[in-house]
């Protein structure tokens, strides 16, 4: 009969099965829609350079692809591709786009 080859499992700590990742309830992350690290970068680049609303002139909270990352995913990190918005402009835009 084949020799069993014993594993050695020392790479993971025992976990009675009750820890979870997540404890910080069901929020989708951010990387998981493609936000990281460098567009959080980016994007604080850009309000510091352009701190107000490019449509009302409200000081700006949202920075939002002009042309979209599905769209054009290398424009992704470009700040010729980014335009400051105020959170009531950005959900009026987003919301209008159906
Ligand atoms: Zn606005």
């Amino acid at each position: 009969m084949p020799k069993r080859i014993t594993v050695h499992r020392n790479n993971k700590p025992a976990t009675t099965g009750a820890v979870k990742h997540h404890n910080t309830e069901n929020r989708p992350g951010p990387r998981q829609r493609g936000y990281d690290t460098a567009w959080e970068k980016v994007r604080a680049m850009k309000l510091a350079q352009d701190p107000y609303c490019n449509r009302c002139g409200q000081p700006g909270v949202d920075v939002h692809h002009t042309k979209e990352i599905a769209t054009h995913p290398h424009l992704r990190l470009v700040l010729d591709n980014l335009e400051t918005l105020c959170h009531r402009c950005h959900s009026k835009h987003t919301g209008a786009t159906t």
